[in-house]
């Protein structure tokens, strides 16, 4: 797979490069195109000038037709989308082709459904006369695109996390300029193949690689011909962003990192329970934004759920690896950090050995703890990993009020048999998402994101095509 920046309708690998590392055996796996300030300002050019020309004449109907063709060609090379997140992330190709590439097609399919289906909105208006405006008035209100986006990703779920911005963006109107992550560039790459082959008009897509910080992400960020930022990844980069963008006010969507809860009452189908926090914590190795770091069981059940907890982690197999040497090693570094901090472990804490090829590779065992105090850094610091604390409590408020003493909101778990207490303790967990007995349970149309240092703004549906687009309202006197 050769990693191409896509400019004004054309490929190209110019300027400087770096190597990619396969995340499953640590060796070379190819190289990657560094942006430079010229070729992202390229970009920004080049989206401009499609919103001049025939992408900002596009009407719905043609912009829904185009989103169409891209979901088509992404499921015609539907297997070398699955390659390519394979080999870029190390993450089970199950979970590439059941969730990844599936999700990439269904984001462009739902935007073109959706563009349909929104509403504009008119007011009649009677003002009896202030400020000398008295008299009838018809107000309507149109949307039209931000102008030129910036989209920028993280390496985790990373087509589909660019196609979750990069089709309302699209869809809005907007001409886009994606940055997707350094580490993964590969299903990226193919999109802007699909977008080519789907007859986009130039400049209404745009694909520079490269670099985030006093590079390629800043490049694009800081730009002043960027009219919106839309960007996931870690909340400290969020900062940098919004610093980068302040100047030019540009306006920013973010989907920031977490420190998810789970709370597990003592009614709970313990079983559901325990198969729900396994899946939450440990799929993907930990590296989803909604995985569940802390867990809270009432203390009745307490004892029992660890144990079984510590026994499925410990039995996990064929899970991936970290992304990379540096973030398996941040990952260790909290396993190390945790023990000092005084946990018990009852699953993993240290590195695999498979005895194979991929003893290069970047794995870490999947790890439970008990026994910290919520001040400890474990308890509160997002590791990223497959790691989760496990913590009793004694009642509904207190397990509130656990839930609820962290810096980030993104997603949160109950699991619990009692209809009345799920309503009630719902509303009053602090995070953007709830599941109730369940986890990553998503329709695309429901509104994702998270509060506190978790995010701003809200993805999904129309909360996404909002963002996307400026409300104008037009007032005639009648
Ligand atoms: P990251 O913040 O390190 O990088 C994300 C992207 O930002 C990359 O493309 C990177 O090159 C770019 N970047 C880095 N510094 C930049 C800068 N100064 N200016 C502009 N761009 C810059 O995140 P990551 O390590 O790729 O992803 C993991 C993080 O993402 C975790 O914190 C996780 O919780 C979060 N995340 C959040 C969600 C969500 O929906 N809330 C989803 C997935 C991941």
């Amino acid at each position: 797979m050769k990693a191409e920046h896509y400019v004004g309708g054309a490929f190209r690998s110019d300027g400087p490069s770096f190597a990619l590392i396969d995340p499953r055996d640590g060796s070379e796996r190819g190289v990657v195109p560094e942006a430079t300030r010229e070729i992202v300002d390229e970009a920004v050019t080049a989206a401009r000038s499609a919103l001049r020309g025939a992408w900002g004449a596009a009407d719905a109907a043609r912009r829904a037709t185009a989103l169409r063709r891209i979901a088509d060609g992404i499921e015609a090379r539907f297997d070398a989308f699955v390659d390519a997140e394979v080999a870029d992330t190390g993450k089970p190709r199950e979970l590439a082709a059941t969730v990844d590439v599936p999700r990439a097609i269904g984001n462009f399919r739902a935007y073109a459904d959706l563009l349909y289906g929104r509403p504009e909105r008119a007011y009649t208006t009677s003002v009896p006369g202030w400020s000398g405006g008295a008299g009838e008035a018809l107000n309507y209100t149109v949307r039209r695109p931000l102008g030129v986006v910036a989209i920028i990703s993280p390496w985790n779920l990373p087509l589909l996390l660019l196609t979750w911005k990069v089709a309302p963006a699209l869809a809005a109107g907007n001409a886009v300029v994606a940055k997707p992550s350094e580490e993964t560039p590969s299903t990226a790459t193919l999109l802007a193949h699909v977008i080519d082959a789907a007859g986009l008009p130039s400049g209404a897509f745009n694909l520079v690689h490269g670099h985030g910080a006093d590079a390629a992400g800043a490049f694009l960020t800081g730009h002043p011909g960027v009219d919106a930022i839309a960007f996931t990844g870690e909340s400290a980069t969020g900062a940098a962003i919004m610093r980068n963008a302040a100047d030019h006010v540009t306006p920013v969507s973010f989907e920031l990192g977490g420190k998810n809860p789970a709370i597990v009452f003592a009614d709970a189908d313990l079983e559901a329970a325990l198969d729900g926090t396994v899946r939450s914590s440990f799929t993907h190795s930990g590296q989803i934004c909604l995985c569940t770091e802390r867990v809270y069981v009432e203390r009745p059940v307490f004892d029992d759920f660890v144990r079984e907890l510590g026994k499925r982690a410990g039995g996990l197999a064929g899970y991936g690896p970290m992304i990379s040497a540096e973030h398996r090693d941040k990952v260790l570094s909290y396993y190390r950090l945790a023990e000092e901090e005084g946990a018990a472990f009852v699953a993993g804490g240290g590195v695999p050995e498979f005895g194979d090829e991929r003893d290069g590779g970047f794995y870490v065992e999947p790890t439970v703890i008990t026994g910290l105090p919520e001040s400890a850094r474990t308890v509160k610091e997002e590791v990223f990993g497959p790691i989760c604390h496990v913590a009793p409590f004694d009642t509904e408020d207190e397990a509130l009020g656990l839930a609820n003493d962290s810096p980030y909101g993104l997603a949160s778990a109950l699991w619990t048999r009692d209809l009345s207490r799920a309503h009630r303790v719902a509303p009053r967990v602090e995070t953007g998402i709830v599941w109730v007995n369940c986890w990553n349970l998503r329709d695309l149309r429901t509104p994702f994101g998270g509060v506190k240092a978790s995010g701003i703004g809200r993805e999904g549906g129309e909360y996404s095509l909002d963002f996307f687009s400026e409300p104008v309202n037009v007032c005639i006197q009648i």
